[in-house]
């Protein structure tokens, strides 16, 4: 009888109870990954990204999920962003076959992001493999395939915006607006307890800024009793908003009116390209911008900009408003997306002035690498850097001063202007998140996770929290499982 009362108590010990495992972004900002169990054991993953820029470790790190596929009962995505939503198509291709929930703007965007994803592994494993072969060594598979990606994008499944919906019996989840990109949700949670106590828990994502260019502000959401709080630039504040309108027309007139050359903006496919012609848009109805050519040179970014103009509603009251006289924002004479590369080709054989967007951002993928090598070498013409770029990248170069970049195995001389606008970002910096989590009642919130950012960065930005009246505030380490 003891031995029986025994072994329920042990029963009763290891039975699974409510909790929270943190898997990614615990000591980075890429990786986003976290496990949510409920009382009834149901297990829900928030976001499934990719680890991103971690020289040697990235791989491996990416091929281990750290969670069992058949293990999980639903996943809720947060955002398109890749290292929040990138390493879905493995999960799928290791046999989750579960729904994969998110906004419907988010949806759209995955559908080009994944397929782009897939579509760079593929490619990166072709060239790594013909080393490879050269060597005698054994091929490598890629991370995953086209194919995976489009299995895993028939798992999705969209739900409107502030609106509950249960998932399970004992589950519900309500997106609010993230402000951070197209389709960017903050996810919040109902869990029941077995006793009927219903728990409140709300994961950030990304959290955008406010007054931003495109996206909507942050909405407040409902109040958490646990709360997953991103922590990018936790511990630093943006520079002051300058007018990035005007210090743009200043660049594109001093390079195409005065120098007569050719002004090339490098940027990501999504939002900071449509946030530069959205710019140029305002330019050229208000009577300002010079009549040039303009092109938009990049099948995702084209791609991106159809769904940001089919999600128009998406953005914030200033696009909408502008859309009631001007129903294309990202479209006005003068200006031409290109996705064929013959095309493409083609804009470096005409040498008259001439503005460029074209990705990657940090320049060290895509087409911009061929409008580099046609532009640098002649001081007439300015390449415009509008994002960051981390310092190993043909980007981070240029802006530390380089003066020759090697672009597809040859030595370039760096003889063009190098100019920067520094003002756009989709993060908030700490005074925006202390903003974010001001409609939260301070003594409710049993306890503030900080993920999503570099260690000392979190470190910093717990100080700062505590300094602000929050507590209960917890680092957590990866693969740490609190309960809740
Ligand atoms: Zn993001």
């Amino acid at each position: 009888m003891i031995l029986l009362l025994y072994l329920s108590l042990v029963i009763a010990n290891i039975r699974v109870l409510m909790e929270i495992k943190f898997i990614g972004a615990t000591e980075s900002v890429t990786g986003s990954k976290h496990l949510l169990t409920s009382d009834s054991k149901k297990k829900i993953l928030l976001d499934c990204g990719l680890y991103q820029g971690m020289g040697k470790e990235t791989d491996p790190l990416n091929r281990s999920l750290g969670v069992d596929p058949f293990d999980i009962d639903a996943v809720l995505l947060s955002h398109a962003h890749i290292d929040h939503s990138g390493n879905l198509p493995l999960l799928v291709k290791e046999g989750y076959g579960g729904k994969i929930i998110c906004t419907p703007a988010t949806e759209e965007v995955c559908k080009i992001l994944l397929m782009d994803s897939a579509n760079i592994h593929e490619n990166d494993v072709y060239f790594i493999n013909k080393r490879r072969e050269r060597k005698g060594l054994e091929k490598i598979k890629p991370l995953y395939t086209i194919a995976d990606a489009e299995k895993c994008l028939s798992l999705f499944h969209s739900i409107p915006v502030n609106t509950d919906v249960q998932i399970f019996d004992d589950v519900w989840v309500r997106f609010t607006e993230a402000g951070h990109i197209l389709g960017s949700a903050i996810t919040n949670l109902k869990l029941k307890r077995k006793n009927g106590e219903i728990v409140k828990l709300t994961y950030s994502g990304d959290v955008g800024r406010y007054g931003d260019m495109l996206m909507k502000d942050p909405d407040p959401f409902p109040q958490a009793d646990y709360l997953i709080l991103e922590s990018t630039y936790g511990n630093s504040l943006h520079d002051k908003q300058v007018d990035a309108t005007n210090q743009l027309l200043e660049i594109v007139k001093n390079t195409c009116l005065v120098k007569k050359g050719r002004l090339i903006i490098p940027a990501f496919s999504l939002g900071r390209t449509q946030e530069i012609v959205y710019t140029l848009n305002k330019l050229f109805n208000q009577n300002k911008l010079p009549k040039l050519p303009i092109y938009v040179d990049s099948p995702l970014s084209a791609s991106a900009t159809k769904v940001m103009r089919d999600h128009h509603y998406c953005l914030n009251e200033d696009v909408q408003k502008l859309m009631e006289h001007d129903p294309d924002p990202f479209g006005f004479e003068g200006l031409t997306y290109i996705r064929k590369a013959e095309e493409s080709k083609l804009l470096n054989e005409n040498k008259s002035p001439c503005i460029i967007i074209s990705s990657s951002g940090m320049m060290d993928a895509g087409r911009i690498k061929h409008h580099l090598i046609h532009t640098l070498p002649n001081q007439k013409n300015t390449i415009l850097i509008s994002g960051y770029c981390s310092p190993g990248t043909l980007g981070g170069k240029l802006l530390d001063g380089a003066n020759e970049v090697r672009v597809f195995g040859d030595m370039i001389p760096v003889k063009a202007e190098i100019k920067t606008i520094t003002s756009f970002s989709a993060h908030a910096d700490y005074s925006e998140l202390l903003k974010f989590i001001s409609c939260q009642d301070k003594s409710l919130l049993k306890n503030i996770f900080l993920v999503h950012g570099e260690t000392e960065v979190k470190k910093g930005f717990k100080i700062i929290l505590e300094k602000y009246g929050y507590n209960n505030i917890l680092i957590p380490f990866k693969n740490e499982s609190v309960k809740l």
